[in-house]
């Protein structure tokens, strides 16, 4: 798959205008505006001044939030020019519009090495649109600003979106270094992994993961449960769980996902104690309890016990994939099986890759974000791709016009 991703190294770009499209929607404070993760941006500066040091003139393409279709200034991407000017170290050109006479005539008269970013695309109806159509009139006019596509957007290919996939089927398309990167770690991990490989699961639901569950039960080693998912599995295997949050309607997947992970041979572990609270509050009133929880109470983070057998495990793996939280990790009573995980995975000598927004935030409060091998910028799209879904996005740049 890696291979067949076309390159932007074998794409001559020299005097050419590259749309590149980034995802910089990245987390800010509401009240001041001031983006509070910078990572995302950071990501993709590589691909920029790649293509900027070999000649061609760059237009930033990227959403940021969900305005809905609708200009929405808590949402402009004015916010990141300060970012990436930091670390391009020169001047950005900024569109208040996304398409249009304006844009046209600034993309037009961008020289080369110079950067223009465009505003947020999602103020554009038809970049979320269902219907094909509309988002192929919306790539067709993004399509006339420039002379190539590339996409760096790793954590947007799971969309049918106008910038994501229209775009890239009207011009010469390529995957910057960081979409590049994404892939190559996932496939590292998918096709050969050394063993044992260890994945860990967390978040609030059953539901979205079920797939990737039901996939990874026949290929790794051990997995290791963890959030408000756990409590519908351990209900599913008849454990008291007291009000903790379930998902009723997939209690028969999890208790027949059990038995396949027995099937094949995958430890399936699961909490063997729990933090639990009297509400779902920071000011709860909190206590330990062993594999059950009782009537009144809601599990809110995996047990110190379990916590220990999990960071044994991790450390000892030499594939760790870790995906969601092990417990309401927002709030500091209830964060401490996250914070073990974390500290495990970054003590791995292993290959070790980490994604999703949550798990990517308690990596940092953790501070170990920089020992991870790995830290996917993709929530959603990782997920899919590990599923085995093909994503739209990697699709059209697979079936590319990059040899025309
Ligand atoms: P997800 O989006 O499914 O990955 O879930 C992430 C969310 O799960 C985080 O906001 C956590 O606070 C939440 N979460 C983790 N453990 C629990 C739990 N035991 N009860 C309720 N929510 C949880």
């Amino acid at each position: 798959m890696l291979n067949d991703l076309p390159n932007i190294k074998h794409a001559e770009v020299n005097g050419k205008k590259v749309l590149l499209r980034v995802d910089f929607n990245v987390p800010f404070d509401k009240n001041t505006g001031i983006i509070t993760d910078e990572t995302r941006i950071k990501k993709s500066i590589p691909t920029i001044e790649y293509l900027l040091n070999n000649g061609a003139s760059v237009i930033l393409i990227s959403h940021m939030g969900r305005p809905n279709g609708k200009k929405d200034e808590q949402f402009s991407l004015v916010k990141v020019i300060d970012i990436i000017k930091k670390y391009i170290k020169q001047d950005i050109i900024f569109c208040e519009e996304t398409t249009g006479e304006k844009a046209k005539s600034m993309a037009e008269n961008l020289k080369s090495s110079e950067v223009l970013l465009l505003e947020n695309i999602r103020f554009k109806a038809e970049e979320t649109s269902k219907n094909k159509e509309e988002r192929e009139s919306l790539a067709k006019e993004l399509s006339e600003l420039g002379d190539i596509y590339v996409d760096d957007a790793f954590g947007c290919c799971h969309r049918e979106h106008a910038s994501i996939v229209e775009l890239a089927e009207l011009l010469p398309s390529y995957a910057g270094f960081l979409l590049h990167r994404e892939i190559e770690m996932l496939d590292k991990v998918l096709t050969k992994p050394e063993r044992p490989f260890v994945v860990v699961i967390g978040g609030s639901k059953v539901s979205t993961k079920i797939k990737l569950l039901e996939t990874f039960v026949t290929k790794v080693d051990t997995i290791l449960v963890g959030g408000a998912m756990a409590y519908t599995i351990l209900k599913a295997r008849l454990l008291e769980i007291g009000s903790s949050l379930i998902e009723r309607e997939f209690l028969s997947n999890a208790f027949q996902l059990v038995d396949k992970a027995s099937y094949h041979k995958c430890q399936f572990v699961l909490p063997e104690d729990h933090i639990i609270a009297d509400e779902f509050s920071e000011n709860a009133k909190i206590k330990k309890t062993g594999k059950e929880i009782p009537a009144g109470w809601m599990g809110m983070d995996i047990g110190p016990k379990t916590a220990d057998k999990y960071e044994k495990i991790i450390k000892e793996a030499k594939t760790v994939l870790w995906n969601g939280p092990m417990g309401v990790f927002e709030m500091s009573k209830f964060d401490k099986g996250t914070m073990a995980v974390a500290k495990a995975v970054a003590k791995c000598k292993g290959i070790t890759i980490a994604g999703g927004g949550d798990s990517y935030y308690a990596a940092k409060k953790a501070g170990i974000e920089d020992k991870i091998t790995h830290l996917s910028t993709g929530g959603g799209a990782m997920l899919e791709y590990i599923e085995g879904k093909k994503l739209p996005g990697i699709q059209v740049l697979l079936s590319g016009k990059e040899n025309e």
